[in-house]
């Protein structure tokens, strides 16, 4: 029996996964735990787990799937589409960019020389500008509760020796505050922007708790089995926009031609990935590439994207039935004579 979200069958799709991640457990070697952070340094760069929860059909479950893991740069998905729901698009994009930076997620070189915005909210310099927004509007503790109702997960909670670790380390992000507020795009207090965006990156998921986020923003902002709205759909497009563009910082074109799936990592080892009208998918993999993305997870999602079909650029409607073959020396012959 085919399912219709995989255009297959359960068992085939979790075969397929299974395939996909003896692949990529073969990239952990050549990538290493985040150690910036001191506490991300203890983490297992062994551990590979994925979640995948589709609209329709059951969850696909392997590897280490239930462990907690510090969301780090995946909350700016949770920042943004607070502060595009309480203030607006108008009122963000004022201050911050929507364009892909091509350099380091935690660089201020494009900010301090090129620009008076930060290029877009999912690079460090952006997410600490939508902190100072935030803080005016909502207290941390709000944001906790509205990262368990997305992700249906009680168990996200501040991870406390990783905020101080990465607060009495954060002398870069703490440059780039004061830089921020150097150039009016922070208003507020600029300490407290500071704690409330490592806040957010210090709280707790795990790849299910992330695949149920990113499958209400596959299905719009809506949960895919109550009918219950969390987010607009003008919110929910921007941040897949986002996510697709700029998601994977000054890797976000390579990783969209080889997987095509917006997507968030972090350098706490997660990926939330948002196969549109299809599946919220979460992973897990700690050992990251030089880009500070999960090195197995980006390998496990190119693997699966193209066994599955997920790319967001292939009609999957069409490509069950439509012919595979074609040729183009009609084309040739043509150009010869
Ligand atoms: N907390 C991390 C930092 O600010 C988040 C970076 C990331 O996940 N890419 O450096």
């Amino acid at each position: 029996m085919s399912d219709s979200f995989l255009l297959i069958s359960h068992d085939e799709a979790v075969r397929i996964v299974d395939e996909a991640m003896d692949t990529a457990r073969q990239e952990i070697p050549k990538g290493a735990v985040a150690d910036y952070i001191p506490e991300l340094g203890k983490g297992d760069p062994e551990k590979l787990g994925i979640c995948i929860y589709p609209l329709e059909g059951e969850k696909i479950k392997a590897g280490d799937c239930e462990d907690r893991f510090t969301m780090q740069s995946i909350s700016k998905i949770f920042s943004l589409c607070i502060a595009l729901e309480l203030l607006g698009p108008g009122k963000v994009f004022e201050k911050i960019g929507a364009e892909p930076s091509g350099e380091a997620f935690n660089s201020l070189v494009e900010l301090d020389l090129n620009s008076n915005k930060p290029y877009n909210p999912l690079i460090n310099s952006g997410a600490i500008a939508v902190a100072g927004m935030l803080i005016e509007e909502v207290t941390f503790h709000d944001m906790q509760i509205f990262a368990r109702e997305l992700c249906d997960d009680d168990g996200i909670a501040l991870n406390h020796a990783v905020y101080d670790s990465e607060m009495a380390t954060c002398s870069r992000n703490r440059a780039i505050a004061y830089l921020l507020e150097s150039k009016g795009i922070i208003d507020t207090d600029v300490e407290d922007a500071l704690r409330f965006y490592t806040k957010m990156c210090s709280l707790e998921a795990n790849a299910e708790s992330l695949a149920t986020f990113a499958n209400r923003l596959a299905n719009d902002g809506v949960g895919n089995r109550s009918g219950k709205r969390y987010l607009s759909a003008e919110t929910v497009r921007i941040v897949k926009t986002l996510m697709l563009t700029c998601g994977m910082y000054d890797g976000s074109g390579t990783y969209a031609v080889e997987v095509g799936i917006p997507t968030k990592s972090g350098v706490g080892g997660g990926l939330m990935a948002v196969s549109n009208n299809r599946a919220g998918i979460g992973v897990f993999g700690p050992a990251l590439d030089k880009k500070g993305n999960s090195i197995a997870g980006c390998r496990l999602l190119k693997e699966i994207s193209n066994r599955l079909h997920l790319s967001l650029f292939y009609n999957t409607s069409f490509m069950s039935a439509a012919p595979k073959d074609y040729s183009l020396n009609e084309f040739k012959q043509s150009n010869e004579s």
